[in-house]
């Protein structure tokens, strides 16, 4: 709930509601009779018909390198997993917005899992507020299972609470929302947040990317980069494209002449990330070499770019990978 849902419901003043909020989102209290800073009467009103919801992972599994991957299953019984990213600078939480997908992207997990279910605002924002050490949060990317776009009112919303200062209180340029093009729901993502925007794009070759990414057929992402490129900009917003490279599929010279073509005099940023292979597909990812020569010419004509690190690999937490376990 929103802090103005919160006051609606029950029937209290903005400081009171921005005190629960503040208790629930900020410190995960999970107890209303230990809500701080509200009269005795809303407290017992509140003890008698809610509950704050935030509840635990069904199971975790910690890789090698730090990431965790844990699996949520909420009261619908859907099942869904987040990837939490230690690191000394940022760390990093990979939320679902639903659980599996209707895109069908042939080289992603999640995508031949089908789909089963959007995420409520709330099974979002527990993903966050529901694990250990969630107070170490500062970034928070919507690349887990799901298209966002898809479940746009729900991850709006989540977005919202994320953000709010009566919220988990993260900065909006600190919460990126990874998208394969709903074009509308584009739009409307852009006028409705002031959260990061990253299209997965897969390969700048309409026909190519219709191949891996079916969305492409519908929605060309050839006009969604258009809308955003002349989208005004906004102080501390990202827009990006993310790449996954792959040997020999999408990393020739003439992919790369693409890249440029598509996205030169934009503030576009390109993000490299290595493929994960998935089983019954023999693709392997482009060489740490390659990855370098892509960066260093899209960069070398003016468009800026990085190369994302794999991580959590050895417990399916990667890109592409989650929904390994499910059934
Ligand atoms: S890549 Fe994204 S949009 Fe495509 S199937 Fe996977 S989760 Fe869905």
């Amino acid at each position: 709930m929103t802090e103005e849902e919160i006051r609606n419901f029950a029937g209290c003043d903005y400081s009171h509601a921005v005190s629960i909020t503040n208790s629930i989102y900020k410190k995960r209290i999970n107890d209303i009779s230990l809500l701080p800073g509200i009269p005795k009467l809303i407290r017992e009103k509140l003890n008698e018909i809610s509950v704050p919801g935030i509840y635990k992972p069904a199971a975790s599994e910690k890789s090698s390198d730090g990431t965790i991957k844990y699996l949520f299953r909420n009261r619908q019984g859907l099942e869904f997993e987040t990837v939490f990213l230690p690191g000394s600078r940022r760390t990093t939480m990979c939320v679902s917005s639903q659980s599996g997908c209707r895109m069908g992207c042939p080289f992603c997990v999640t995508g031949r899992y089908g789909f089963r279910g959007n995420l409520s605002s709330h099974d979002i924002v527990n993903q966050i507020i529901g694990i250990q050490d969630s107070e170490k949060v500062t970034h928070v990317v919507f690349m887990g299972m799901g298209e966002p776009m898809d479940n746009l009112d729900n991850v709006l919303k989540a977005c919202n609470i994320i953000s709010a200062e009566w919220g988990i209180s993260l900065s909006s340029g600190n919460i990126t929302v990874s998208t394969v093009g709903i074009t509308s729901g584009i739009i409307r993502f852009l006028e409705e947040s002031k959260c990061n925007l990253a299209l997965s794009l897969y390969s700048p070759l309409p026909e190519e990317r219709a191949q891996a990414v079916p969305a492409e057929k519908k929605y060309p992402s050839h006009k969604i980069i258009e809308i955003i490129k002349n989208f005004p900009a906004v102080k501390k917003r990202r827009m990006s494209v993310a790449y996954i490279m792959i040997n020999n599929i999408n990393d020739t010279d003439k992919h790369l002449e693409g890249l440029k073509n598509l996205l030169l005099g934009s503030r576009i940023r390109v993000n490299l990330l290595p493929y994960h292979s998935v089983p019954g597909n023999s693709n392997l990812s482009s060489s740490p070499e390659r990855m370098k020569q892509f960066k260093h010419e899209l960069v070398m004509s003016g468009i800026s770019a990085s190369i994302r690190e794999s991580r959590g690999i050895d417990v399916s937490a990667a890109c592409g990978l989650l929904a390994s376990g499910l059934k």
